[in-house]
């Protein structure tokens, strides 16, 4: 398969996803969604469609991102099977009802917490880990007893036709359901009456998302972007942070939601950093990255054009070089730039590194909190007080102290944004919460009833 026999996704009319939003309704109505040995089923079955399909998934994210097999293992299909495990392991105990306590004025009555599934959720995807983000979230919606529809992104075209092949084997449409389509098949679903939005996209999508969703009250999670710092401390052991930083943002090429968006290092220590990252991506990516194959492509002309004109806000210290044919940009790191200048005033989400240094850390935190609450924030130090600092003084979605992206990679911690980055959070048993209504019930007892609390009653226990 190549990108020329792809024929163009349709768009879907506004009559044929409400056809499939009812008859979803209707197969979750008939109740064959809630039972947990059926949910166990369903994952199962996914994780093993999954590994048939593992060389597909792997040849069709190379058709769109240039993804190396490597890249797409770790990033993309690893993380799917252990969040599936995880979730396996844990459900029954997830979906059992909490008894909680009551309280005094309660006495004789029982309280516990049951949670259910919304019904039809709808999940829409972006491009950038195309699989994992459609996948990982419909996990936790299997996981909670849902129905789901899945509308991967248009901007990669091979891997969202794998997975709805893949999909369409393993269920019904009336169960699990992946509609393609762009823009508009994307706000024909968001104007139907689904009973969850799992969103994963740019801040303005995300508006729009909410927007439409307050229409009918439509409970939402928010996966966002923004621009994440990644903050290196003169105490920093240099040669590992160089290491984990080049990694974190070069991987995909830089197109990591959760990528470190620009570097804000420590003016004592700013040329040993830059020499010791200089030395890592020849490592890495040798002394051409354009040619080399596990060095990933901008999805498309509109990007790479955007990405072009950030380089002109600076003064690359590294890389610059990009290839408009095959739409690869060097690794490229930007000196000189100002906090007005696009490139630091948009979300990146590319291969350019913006480079800032800084004297005092109180000056770190005065500037990242002038702006949008950020995604990620990575700090390498081997200070706790500067840890602490930085941790206690700057809200942000997650992010990991001497390393990048990999609090991602856990489903033992909940993953999600802050203000403008997100609303929610998912992964392991925040995805099962998160596409879970917790109901809360309270069975009184009929051996006693205490008159008090009727209006114009005589106090006192009335034994029964
Ligand atoms: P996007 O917002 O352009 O598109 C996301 C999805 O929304 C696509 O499926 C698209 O078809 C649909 N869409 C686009 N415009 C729409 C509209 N007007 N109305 C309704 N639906 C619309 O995002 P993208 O370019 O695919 O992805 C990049 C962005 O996603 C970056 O900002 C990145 O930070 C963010 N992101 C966040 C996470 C996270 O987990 N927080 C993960 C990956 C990407």
């Amino acid at each position: 398969m190549n990108q020329t026999t792809l024929k163009p996704i349709p768009e879907r009319s506004e009559h044929q996803v409400s056809q499939l939003v009812a008859r979803q309704k209707d197969y979750f109505n008939q109740q064959h969604t809630k039972s947990i040995a059926f949910r166990i089923t369903q994952l199962q079955r996914l994780k093993h469609g999954i590994k048939q399909y593992e060389q597909k998934i792997i040849q069709a994210l190379h058709q769109d991102l240039h993804k190396s097999e490597f890249e797409a293992y770790t990033t993309e299909i690893g993380i799917l099977y252990e969040e599936i495990n995880f979730t396996l392991k844990h459900l029954k105990k997830w979906a059992r009802p909490k008894r909680v306590k009551t309280s005094l004025t309660h006495i004789g009555s029982k309280g516990k917490v049951i949670p259910e599934p919304y019904g039809t959720v709808l999940i829409i995807a972006p491009w950038n880990y195309p699989f994992q983000l459609a996948l990982s979230p419909l996990v936790g919606a299997i996981a909670a007893g849902n129905t789901a529809i899945v509308k991967p992104s248009e901007l990669t075209p091979h891997i969202s036709h794998i997975m709805t092949e893949l999909l369409s084997e393993l269920y019904p449409e009336t169960y699990i359901a992946v509609i393609e389509g762009g823009v508009q098949t994307s706000q024909h679903l968001l104007s139907q009456d689904v009973d969850y939005i799992f969103f994963t996209g740019s801040v303005g999508v995300g508006k729009l998302v909410m927007e439409a969703a307050s229409r009918r009250l439509t409970p939402v999670t928010l996966e966002l972007g923004g621009k994440s710092p990644c903050i290196v401390h003169e105490d920093a052991d240099i040669e590992l942070a160089a290491k984990r930083i080049v990694f974190g943002k070069f991987t995909n090429a830089g197109q990591t939601c959760i990528a470190p968006d620009y570097l804000f290092v420590h003016h004592t220590i700013k040329d040993r950093l830059i020499a010791a990252m200089k030395d890592v991506l020849h490592t890495f990516y040798g002394e051409h990255p354009l040619q080399h194959p596990d060095y990933g492509k901008i999805v498309n002309e509109r990007h790479f054009n955007r990405l072009a004109a950030y380089v002109k806000d600076g003064a690359p210290i590294l890389g610059g070089e990009m290839d408009r044919s095959t739409l690869k940009m060097e690794p490229t790191l930007l000196d000189q730039v100002t906090w007005d200048q696009p490139v630091m005033q948009e979300e990146i989400f590319g291969p350019v590194f913006p480079v800032l240094t800084y004297e005092r850390i109180e000056d770190v935190v005065t500037a990242v909190n002038a702006r949008p609450k950020p995604l990620a924030l990575y700090l390498f130090t081997t200070s706790s007080a500067v840890e602490e600092t930085i941790t206690d003084r700057i809200s942000f979605g997650g992010g990991c102290i001497n390393d990048t992206l990999m609090h991602i990679a856990t489903p033992h911690l909940p993953f999600g944004g802050v203000g403008e980055s997100g609303i929610g959070s998912y992964h392991g048993e925040s995805s099962f919460e998160t596409f879970s209504h917790y109901k809360s019930m309270l069975r009184q007892t009929n051996k006693f009833d205490f008159s008090f609390r009727y209006p114009s009653a005589k106090h006192g226990l009335k034994i029964i």
